[in-house]
């Protein structure tokens, strides 16, 4: 049944207790994006580092979770490893209709367990038990191990961390189900620093759906316009790794640690070429008919007999730029293998690769040696990757526990900064211009899915910082109600203001559906107040020198354009978070 408030599961990790509790508030902030930024005002310590033991790990959930399609993702937030400030990150698989089945809106994990520990919570259920035997179990071990403890009947949902996390590695990720990740700024180091190796989510509960003829023919008109448009031909065939021939074509490919923006090579290592030689099969998150996860496979010798073991690795545009483009690996198996290792150590794939491409550079120029980097790293040598990712993941010596922390911050202690690829986090796989730049170093996840800058400087139009920021503002603010559904940003096609409206109406949230627009602008605002309150200032970004050297289809880098764009978002986003009105806000 539909209800107003929220039910969280708040867990005290230091006494393995906790309650469900009831909050007001689904009016004002709908749920996922919103509904975390408002835990975190209520629990988070904006004065105490990341890894204080008080600090919440959140996770939430939406209003439309389990009711329509798509509608598949869990907000997960933290006070950063990265920047010791607020942050949010999503993923997939199976965690939010776990949670739908467990009966709640949210979960707020505080204090750290005694010992190495796994949570579990279900409908009727909580316990916290003790794993230490999985500590130091690299993240495929501790999977197959979770998975034997925790039989899956109904909804089960397992999120665990590997070495990095338990390293508390600013590049841990949390790994979905395998497939999916709360993968940037450090979500897995949070748990690390909890003495939480694993959490599991039974969804051994169950809810009802709306009666009535309206739901179920949205629900089939919407189901429709994911399944006949293009849409799934987009993200099911190819998947997003058809971006790499795209970006590739357009000079617009971080290759080389962004050296280059396009090459022949890439040819190797397109989506066309994933497809044809190592495509398994496709995968989706619960609740979704597209299946845009793409698995292909790597193979390697059984305990050094002549037998094999095939592993599924899952790939997409944003691993393959990293693991690929950016360590010039033109060949898709070499790809997949290092990503394998990377999951193995529980890493982000986006930070390790753009970490470990500035490391290289760095070590051809002789600001590092092999002291540092104990393996000789080269450009399209993925064994040596392989082995660095290794000593990422464990912290082997100062080096890796230094870049672990952050490229910049490996960068600022031995130089190199200029070539450091950072933009608020290690850059996404787009270097189309400055609008884009500009949106992850100053966005709110530092994440190429705050705001589509991509596709901005992908028109070919004068150059105009006003319709620039004014973009930004308003793609950031309709991308924050579907994160507050909270919708896979693949279906924001489909998802329009209007469509959400009447999804929330035909499921029961009439009062909310008839104010959307002014949750998305309250919503944008809370999670600007939670950044700045927790230390941002997006006066202080720098664009590394490397971004301004690029060369897209359009030319070299415009620096004073990109210089106006980042005053005059930052100035909007001030604007924002002083809950001020904005003529680049949307009107409602
Ligand atoms: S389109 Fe892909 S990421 Fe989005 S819900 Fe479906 S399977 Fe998950």
């Amino acid at each position: 049944m539909i209800r107003d408030h929220f039910r969280i599961m708040v867990v005290d990790l230091g006494t393995g207790g906790g309650a469900p509790q009831i909050l007001e508030g689904r009016n004002a902030v709908a749920g996922g994006s919103g509904l975390a930024a408002m835990l975190f005002e209520q629990y988070g310590l904006p004065g105490r580092p990341w890894d204080d033991p008080e600090q919440p790990l959140i996770f939430t959930i939406g209003p439309l979770t389990g009711y329509y399609p798509l509608m598949s993702k869990t907000v997960c937030a933290f006070k950063s490893p990265y920047h010791d400030q607020y942050a949010e990150s999503h993923a997939g698989g199976r965690s939010a209709l776990s949670l739908r089945f467990a009966d709640f809106d949210g979960l707020v994990i505080r204090g750290k367990a005694p010992r190495p520990s796994c949570l579990s919570i279900g409908s009727r259920h909580l316990e916290l038990k003790d794993v230490h035997f999985l500590w130091g179990m690299d993240l495929f071990k501790t999977g197959k191990m979770l998975r034997r403890m925790y039989k899956g009947a109904g909804h089960r949902s397992i999120w665990r961390i590997g070495p990095a996390g338990e390293n508390r590695s600013a590049m841990a990720c949390i790994n979905v189900d395998t497939y999916r990740h709360f993968g940037r700024l450090g979500s897995g180091a949070v748990m690390g620093a909890k003495n939480l190796k694993g959490i599991v989510v039974l969804g051994d509960g169950s809810f009802a759906l709306p009666e009535g003829k309206d739901y179920p023919k949205l629900f089939a008109e919407v189901h429709r316009k994911m399944t006949d448009t293009d849409m799934m031909e987009k993200y099911h065939n190819y998947g997003t790794p058809i971006n790499m021939a795209i970006l590739n074509g357009i000079r617009a490919l971080p290759i080389r640690n962004l050296q280059k923006t396009t090459d022949p090579d890439m040819e190797g290592i397109s989506g066309e070429t994933f497809a044809r030689d190592t495509l398994l099969r496709n995968a989706a998150c619960a609740g979704c008919p597209v299946g845009c996860i793409h698995l292909g496979f790597v193979r390697e010798r059984f305990m050094g007999e002549n037998r094999y073991l095939y592993r599924q690795v899952s790939y997409d545009h944003e691993p393959i730029f990293a693991a690929g483009a950016m360590l010039h690996v033109t060949n898709a198996f070499s790809v997949l293998t290092l990503l394998d290792a990377v999951e193995r150590e529980g890493l982000d794939i986006m930070s390790a690769g753009v970490a470990l491409a500035w490391a290289t550079e760095a070590l051809e120029k002789g600001i590092l040696s092999t002291r540092e980097t104990l393996v000789p790293l080269r450009f399209g040598d993925a064994r040596s990757y392989q082995e660095a990712v290794h000593h990422l993941g464990a912290g082997t010596n100062d080096f890796y526990r230094l870049l672990a922390q952050g490229t910049m911050r490996a960068a600022r202690h031995h130089g190199g900064e200029d070539f450091a690829c950072v933009l608020g986090q290690e850059m996404a796989g787009y270097a189309t211009g400055e609008v884009f730049f500009t949106s992850q170093a100053l966005g709110l996840r530092h994440s190429h899915l705050d705001a589509g800058g991509y596709s901005y400087d992908q028109k070919d139009q004068e150059p105009d910082v006003h319709g620039a920021v004014h973009f930004l503002v308003q793609d950031e603010c309709a991308r924050v109600l579907l994160t507050s559904m909270v919708s896979c940003l693949f279906a924001r096609g489909v998802y329009g203001e209007q469509v959400l409206a009447d999804c929330l109406r035909a499921v029961g949230y009439r009062e909310l559906a008839e104010q959307t627009g002014t949750v998305a602008r309250s919503v944008q605002k809370l999670r600007w107040r939670m950044r700045l309150g927790t230390g941002f200032d997006p006066r202080s970004v720098s664009i590394p020198k490397r971004f301004l050297e690029v060369e897209t289809w359009r030319g070299r880098i415009d620096a004073g354009y990109l210089a106006a764009i980042q005053d005059a978002y930052a100035n909007a986003i001030l604007t924002i978070a002083r809950d001020e009105d904005t003529p680049d806000q949307p009107s409602q």
